[in-house]
């Protein structure tokens, strides 16, 4: 009895607080102000942002941002990488098993529960707090919630409160300061022995997904359970009503939830919420088995209490996406024309013909400005100022201002009417409005990217947030799609894209070779480019919060010593895209060395430190370009230097003595001595094919090896040893041990035709017949030398590994060359050039077409396979002699800079090749180390 009478009071008094409150409302809405138009920079930045204060700035981490990519949901640690990833729910084992098999005992209240609303409740603002009432909700057999969200100054929302009701205890959880740890009251919300009682759960179940990846399982809903009684209505207003004799206020649903403290009125209204809710599902539960017991025919009994069960649960498998459109601000573009294009008819002249396009226009500025800024569609651009603005068109900024705010001011009692017209957004970004009304931007598809350099770009007008990070790196990676976009296919072209890719397959970067981790200033601003350590050695200092998961990027909550605009080096803060850096192919890439290996190992060791510069990402196509290119220019330098890129000749049988003969014009056979490339082909061919060669070719090729012997009969042995003449001790070693798999067939490929250019411009030809098993082209080392660079990379934390197999050595560098000799090939596998008989007994084996980049491809397969750091001897079969002689040249003439101006040169002759459009900014031909 006193129960019911105190509960009068209280209503009384929520009724006279509601009716107040909603007097107080409507006096603050009709206050309108008209901002000062226009202003010069954002108003997030700077003087005006102390006003402007918003409180999702302090969350170190955010699960939906503002960019167009779709929502990650949780994957619990357990979950084999699934096959539909993202759009699986986290927990639909476990709520499909409650909608198969539903617990129904449903003992939500205990018979002496105290049914009114106690004078204190719990405030929980800290971390501490919240695993205390995880360990009590944990204990509970069941307790309701509710949230409020805020909507207004956020593009996405968030939620501002969680309110949570037990029997004992009313729980208002500031989900504002604990944001980012929220993560603890998870698994009760998941726990299925738990059951959850809400009202109109459908958003609620959403909005705990969106802001901290909560899933709820094992609900009740008491508005799905008014569906199923056939209640007259089902609003929580009417369930409070009636069984508890309690008035709210729903316009208190609208208030500001982001402020604190929360006023006493937004307090009640908030307990209400959730604190009779078990009590109500308590009543429901009782009528639906009432219900069950005189309704139902006994063989057909229809299960009220399961039925409202199963409909709640089903609630809960929702998923939370993002709104997708095909352009930004679309739907609201069409629906606004729409309906006013059939609807009033147009004012002026400009109605039938500019109108639609210029709604898109602004619907699409809006929608980016209000992802750039997280704020709500409606705070930026009113949909009625919108439709001013693109029937009368405005000329000047005082112009568009005006529209704005008489459009506004016209729809005076809508409820967002106290807004500041125009939004602080148009006025700082008033110009942006006028070139989009006076036609500015040719382009539709332009408008995006355009913003967001204009804002986020790197001199960009507004701040960087947690927000609107990812839209920035989604805009680049759009960019660079549409740029790729252009060119048909033949079917040349698609032979030719099946061995490409299968090149891209087996020998691009199998991870992305930056990991681009970024730090930004607590302005937003991009410090530097660093690694996954870096910004963990920050955040555990709590120095910093986490901006964006993919690449990782924080932003530090301290103001730092220096900006990288202060100094002159932004070479060094760019983002190190992982795509071709020529033509901005992103779905592969090797690692290209601008300066070629031969000459680079030999540079003194400080010269080579800082590499990241001189290696860069390209895809197969530009490499092949950049390669072809750095070739020719190494036969250039050989004559310009006087130092031919191949040792000519070798003439002892025991020690292979380097005889540079720059100064001699031609192999002279009868001189005792033979070029070692040369010895070797000659040796290859004649174990290979000797006895199937036309003797005169035999015999040409039994003088060659015969010379370097020093014209002495040669057996067999002979020949396998002139195979390891001029090789490295490592390139030997690696022979050696592959011995037994040699002479095979199979293994063998034919490069038919080597040309040979040596200082003087004179051409030897000799038939090449190659092995694999001397190539680097070998698959099991290659991958283990892979590894092994990558792992030396991350131990080092070098950006850019120098032993990598990727860059330069012959691997890549091979196949690259004849990835395109692949589609055509040689019909019948035999043909006969220059008198050698040329085999290629080996289907799988790519056969090639005598052509230049075949002597690229000889020359280089050695490139690189000598280890700098052991400092091996040379093999002679490469350009490593070559390299040597040219930078001891260099070092002894011109010193260090010698060296500077021959890199300068490298990177001239790359940018000429490729004429690259993706280089970071800040590369530069004449980098100083
Ligand atoms: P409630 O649980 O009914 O208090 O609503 C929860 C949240 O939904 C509120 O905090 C509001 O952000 C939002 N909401 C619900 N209905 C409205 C409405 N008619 N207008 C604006 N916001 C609403
Ligand atoms: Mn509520
Ligand atoms: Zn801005």
């Amino acid at each position: 009895m006193e129960n019911r009478y105190k509960m009068r009071v209280m209503a009384v008094t929520i009724g006279t607080l509601a009716a107040l409150s909603i007097f107080i409302t409507v006096r603050y809405r009709r206050r309108r102000r008209s901002q000062k138009c226009p202003s010069s920079s954002c108003y997030l930045q700077g003087d005006h942002c102390q006003n402007q204060k918003k409180p999702q700035h302090a969350f170190k981490r955010v699960l939906a941002d503002n960019s167009y990519s779709p929502f990650k949901h949780l994957k619990k640690l357990h979950d084999s990488p699934n096959e539909n990833d993202l759009n699986s729910h986290p927990y639909e084992a476990e709520i499909t098993a409650l909608l198969d098999n539903p617990g129904l005992e449903f003992s939500f209240m205990s018979k002496y529960t105290d049914l009114k609303m106690s004078e204190t409740y719990t405030w929980v603002e800290t971390e501490t707090q919240l695993k205390e009432l995880v360990d009590v909700l944990s204990k509970e057999r069941v307790f309701s919630v509710d949230t409020e969200q805020h909507s207004l100054r956020s593009f996405l929302g968030f939620t501002a409160l969680i309110q949570i009701s037990t029997q004992k205890e009313d729980y208002l959880v500031d989900t504002i300061a604990l944001h980012d740890a929220m993560s603890v009251i998870r698994p009760v919300f998941a726990d299925s022995s738990i059951c959850k009682v809400f009202h109109g759960s459908d958003n609620d179940i959403l909005w705990l997904q969106r802001d901290f990846h909560i899933y709820v399982v094992n609900l009740f809903d008491t508005a799905k359970a008014c569906e199923v009684l056939s209640k007259p209505q089902k609003s929580l207003a009417y369930l409070l009503e009636t069984y508890c004799g309690v008035m709210t206020n729903k316009l208190l649903q609208r208030e500001d939830w982001r402020q604190r403290p929360l006023s006493n009125e937004m307090v009640q209204y908030a307990r209400i919420d959730a604190h009779y809710l078990l009590y109500i599902a308590n009543c429901l539960i009782a009528e639906l088995k009432q219900q069950e017991n005189e309704i139902s025919c006994p063989d057909d009994k229809f299960h009220f209490v399961l039925e409202a069960s199963r409909r709640s649960n089903m609630t809960c498998l929702q998923l939370y996406t993002k709104d997708v459109e095909g352009f930004p601000g679309e739907s609201a573009a069409s629906s606004l024309s729409s309906r006013h294009l059939n609807g009033q008819g147009g004012v002026s002249s400009n109605f039938e013909t500019k109108f639609p396009d210029l709604v898109r226009r602004l619907c699409a500025w809006r929608d980016i400005m209000a992802r750039l800024h997280d704020e709500s569609l409606r705070y930026v651009l009113s949909d009625q100022a919108i439709v001013a603005l693109a029937d009368r068109a405005p000329m000047t900024t005082t112009e568009v201002c005006n529209t704005i705010n008489q459009a506004d001011l016209n729809v005076d009692l809508s409820f967002h009417s106290f807004l500041p017209s125009p939004s602080p957004v148009v006025c700082s970004h008033l110009d942006d409005v006028c070139s989009l009304l006076q036609d500015k931007i040719g382009n539709l598809n332009d408008i995006f990217p355009m913003i967001i350099q204009k804002c986020l770009g790197p001199s960009g007008s507004c701040p960087i947030s947690i927000y609107n990070y990812a839209l920035l790196i989604n805009c680049n990676l759009k960019l660079e799609f549409v740029s790729k976009q252009n060119g048909v296919k033949s079917s040349k072209q698609v032979a030719k894209k099946a061995s490409r890719d299968l090149f891209v397959q087996k020998f691009s970067c199998k991870s992305p070779v930056y990991h681009n981790c970024r730090i930004y200033a607590n302005d937003g601003r991009l410090l530097c480019y660093c690694d996954q350590r870096k910004l963990e050695w920050y955040l555990r200092r709590d120095l910093a919060k986490i901006v964006d998961d993919n690449p990782p990027a924080i932003m530090l909550l301290f103001e730092p010593k220096g900006r990288p605009e202060d100094e002159d080096n932004d070479f060094y803060i760019q983002s190190k895209k992982n795509i071709c850096v020529g033509c901005g192919e992103g779905s592969h890439y090797l690692r290209y060395r601008i300066i070629p290996s031969c000459y680079r190992i030999h540079f003194p060791e400080h010269m080579k430190s800082h590499r990241s510069h001189d290696i860069v990402l390209v895809c197969v196509d530009c490499h092949e370009v950049a390669h072809a290119s750095a070739e020719k220019y190494k036969k250039q330098i050989a004559t310009e230097f006087g130092i031919p890129l191949f040792v000519r000749k070798v003439v002892d049988l025991k020690q292979a003595q380097v005889m540079s003969g720059s100064s001699e014009s031609e192999t002279n056979l009868e001189e005792g001595g033979v070029s070692p490339l040369q010895l070797r082909t000659a040796a290859m061919a004649l174990l290979r094919h000797g006895p199937r060669m036309p003797s005169k070719r035999r015999e040409e090729l039994s003088q060659i090896v015969m010379s370097y012997y020093g014209g002495r009969e040669i057996s067999e042995v002979d020949l396998e040893k002139a195979l390891l003449v001029g090789m490295s001790p490592h390139e030997r070693r690696r022979l050696e041990k592959k011995k037994g798999l040699s002479f095979k067939p199979s293994a063998v490929s034919i490069l038919p035709k080597v040309e040979q250019e040596n200082n003087n411009g004179s051409t030897e030809t000799s038939g090449i017949v190659e092995t694999s098993e001397v190539t680097t082209l070998d698959d099991s080392q290659s991958t283990k030398a892979e590894a092994r660079s990558r792992k030396e990379d991350r131990e080092t934390g070098a950006d850019v590994g120098d032993s990598s197999v990727c860059a330069d050595s012959g691997i890549n560098e091979e196949v690259s060359s004849t990835f395109k000799e692949n589609v055509n090939p040689d019909k019948n596998g035999v043909s006969d050039i220059n008198g050698v008989l040329l085999i290629n007994s080996n289907d799988n084996c790519e056969s090639r077409n005598p052509s230049n980049r075949i002597v690229d491809l000889y020359q280089t397969e050695y490139d690189g396979t000598a280890q700098p750091k052991h400092h091996p001897k040379l093999s002679l079969l490469g350009h490593g002699p070559h390299g040597k002689q040219v930078v001891d040249h260099l070092l002894k003439e011109y010193g260090e800079d010698g060296i500077r101006q021959f890199s300068q040169r490298w990177r001239q002759v790359f940018v000429e090749a490729v004429h690259p459009r993706f280089l970071p900014a800040g590369w530069d031909v004449m980098h100083r180390i």
